[in-house]
């Protein structure tokens, strides 16, 4: 656990959350400014700041993020129609919280390439 660390503190919970879904490796939850009908953050529960970051220690926390990604949409009902995952990286990337988390947005269209 980092201290100064938001999604830290969620994951050990300091701070509430709405979560859809927990396990022994990842934690997911609502964003708290949602982007579209759904918007759920899916966080590894080990800390690493961003997948600038990532190791080959976390081949297997980052495989279970997508799997886990992937299982919340077809829960969600949208799988069929589709989603858009989004891994924000370091200042260029429009990250700002630095704990690594995988965006989940569904239920309407997205256009390529985001802004
Ligand atoms: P990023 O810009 O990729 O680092 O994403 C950080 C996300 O965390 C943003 O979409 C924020 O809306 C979201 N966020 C910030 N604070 C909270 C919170 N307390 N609970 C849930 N989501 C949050
Ligand atoms: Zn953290």
């Amino acid at each position: 656990m980092n201290e100064n660390c938001l999604f830290c503190k969620i994951i050990a919970g300091e701070i509430p959350s709405a979560r859809v879904y927990e396990d022994e490796i990842c934690v997911a939850f609502n964003d708290i400014s949602p982007q579209a009908p759904t918007h759920v953050l899916i966080v590894p529960r080990e800390h690493f700041a961003s997948l600038d970051k990532a190791e080959a220690d976390h081949r297997e926390t980052l495989g279970h993020l997508l799997l886990t990604t992937a299982q919340i949409a077809r829960q969600k009902g949208f799988a069929e129609d589709g989603y858009r995952v989004v891994i924000n990286t370091n200042a260029d990337g429009g990250q700002t919280v630095f704990h690594l988390h995988v965006h989940l947005l569904g239920g309407r269209p997205f256009i390529f390439p985001p802004g």
